[in-house]
């Protein structure tokens, strides 16, 4: 029998290291969705705590900043011991408040230990170019310095993830970190600062306030975003939440990196290997129970191949196993909370109206709100298709030319994750050129989810533009200097200017 999730989650915390009576109050309900039962009420932050912890995360930049880069980069080290120690708890705590199936749980948190061991080595690598210069006895440079406190602003459905693949960066380039989680999700964030306050124990002479968490919903997450000493603000949400951050961001001419809603689509083409297409669609579309932003929504499949797969697609969406994400051989865990679930109705009635033909979306009678994972056929490309639903829903359109499905892949407002299921190198090879997916993120013979963290991760048009994690995302946390250095006794002036005195 496996425990009630809020006894479960407070055995957790309490192994964690997290005392729950010094987070509770009144203004965040935690809950699990997977009965929707209570796990705990905290405390939320008032906007006046967080601008004092804003304040006091600054005083820390001050401090940190002069750090030599590979020390700050032993902290994250000593952080990422400490994660591999956590992970099965750490795992199973994001199970309990977000509903992942155990081995999404513990991949979130392999996630976070792979960005510190990313973060490391970048510590010794955060270099700049040596330029040629026009002028003789001169030489030109650039440097990185810390850029300053960098606020995150993260969704429920990468509770922990998400705030390491900016904390570890931002804290090797210089940066204190202030962390506004999900109101959903706020004892992964506790728990997380319990671990990483492990790291600063054993590392010793950090400053206070290197990392803050600040529990509460949009208005202290506006208080973060509006505050003078945050030059940074990395938020990950819908698209709704980026419209509101952003002008305010402009507005101070502060830097953001916006992480938000997508409509990922796949081409199956003629060639397409379809027992890897099947497994890949299969993940793509129902892991998380549809709640990833990469997550598959859109499927175009060529004429040729549509009877070979789509029955077997339906087959696979009537019998995957949906229930508590902790028991084996789950794969399918409960929706976030009863709206998520109403805004699956909602797009499921749209798509029939639009000449859909929806197979599953039933809700599973048991605590907690779960859903079969929909399938649904299209006449073309309409109505809920073109923006994001956060639920399970996969709507499937047949294309003849692979012009078309690239344009109607590329026809919706936002612009994250993309894939081609193709073995034709001339298919593959334009999907990935310029005229082909316009996606931050396109593949081939994989589906649309399941980033690692080399590359940098982020997209397009409405998902924001923000990018971060791998290649050289490191270089939004931190800010450039390009220095000119004279050791001639002479004083050229560049473009040939004359300025004699
Ligand atoms: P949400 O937009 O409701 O909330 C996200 C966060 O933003 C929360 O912490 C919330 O409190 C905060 N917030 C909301 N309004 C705000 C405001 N005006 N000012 C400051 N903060 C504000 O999103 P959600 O339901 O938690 O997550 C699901 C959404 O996130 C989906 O659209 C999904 O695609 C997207 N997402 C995107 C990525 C990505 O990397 N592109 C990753 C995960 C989730």
């Amino acid at each position: 029998m496996t425990a009630q999730p809020a006894d479960d989650a407070r055995a957790v915390l309490a192994r964690l290291g997290v005392t729950l009576a010094d987070h509770e109050g009144q203004g965040v309900v935690a809950r699990s969705p997977i009965d929707g039962a209570v796990i705990a009420t905290l405390r939320a932050h008032t906007v006046d705590e967080a601008k004092a912890a804003i304040d006091a995360a600054h005083a820390a930049f001050g401090a940190w900043r002069t750090v030599p880069a590979p020390r700050r980069g032993e902290l994250i080290r000593l952080f990422g011991e400490e994660l591999r120690a956590a992970k099965a708890d750490l795992g199973r705590l994001v199970s309990l408040e977000a509903g992942k199936i155990t081995s999404e749980g513990l991949g979130e948190v392999q996630e976070m230990i792979d960005i510190c061991d990313f973060a490391v080595g970048l510590s010794r690598q955060l270099h700049g170019l040596t330029i040629a210069t026009e002028r003789p006895g001169h030489r030109m440079m650039e440097t990185w310095h810390p850029l300053g406190v960098c606020g995150i602003i993260s969704a429920f459905n990468f509770p922990v993830a998400v705030w390491c693949w900016n904390a570890a960066l931002a804290l090797v380039c210089g940066d204190p970190v202030v962390w506004k989680p999900s109101e959903k999700t706020p004892l992964t964030a506790i728990a997380t600062q319990a671990v990483f306050e492990k790291a600063l124990a054993r590392f010793g002479d950090a400053p206070a306030n290197l990392s803050v968490v600040l529990q509460g919903g949009p208005e202290v997450g506006a208080a973060l975003v509006s505050h003078p000493k945050v030059p940074l603000v990395s938020a990950t949400g819908s698209t709704r939440m980026g419209r509101a951050v952003a002008p305010i961001l402009a507005e101070r001419f502060a830097r953001a990196i916006l992480e938000l809603g997508g409509n990922n689509a796949a081409i199956i083409a003629p060639s397409a290997d379809l027992e890897l297409a099947l497994r890949g669609i299969a993940f793509s579309a129902m892991g998380t129970a549809g709640q990833r932003c990469t997550t598959l929504r859109r499927l175009f499949v060529h004429e040729d191949v549509a009877e070979a797969l789509i029955p077997r697609l339906k087959a696979a969406y009537a019998s995957v196993p949906v229930g508590d994400p902790r028991e084996a051989g789950t794969l399918v865990g409960p929706l976030i909370d009863e709206q998520a679930y109403e805004g699956m109705q909602k797009a499921l009635t749209e798509a029939k109206a639009a000449g859909g033909v929806v197979q599953g979306g039933e809700r599973v009678a048991r605590d907690g709100v779960y859903v079969r994972p929909a399938i649904v056929e299209m006449p073309a490309q309409a109505g809920p298709m073109l923006h994001e639903t956060f639920a399970p829903i996969l709507y499937v359109v047949r294309y003849k030319d692979l012009a078309d499905a690239i344009a109607m892949q590329n026809a919706t407002a936002a612009g994250l994750a993309s894939s081609i299921f193709s073995n034709d190198i001339r298919e593959t090879e334009l999907f990935l050129s310029a005229q082909g997916s316009d996606c931050g993120i396109a593949n081939v013979n994989i589906g649309p989810s399941g980033a690692e963290i080399g590359g940098a991760f982020g997209g397009e048009k409405e998902t924001g533009g923000g990018r971060e994690s791998g290649s050289d995302a490191w270089k939004a946390y931190m800010r450039r200097a390009t220095n000119t250095v004279n050791y001639s006794r002479d004083l050229p002036l560049a473009q040939g200017v004359k300025f004699d005195i």
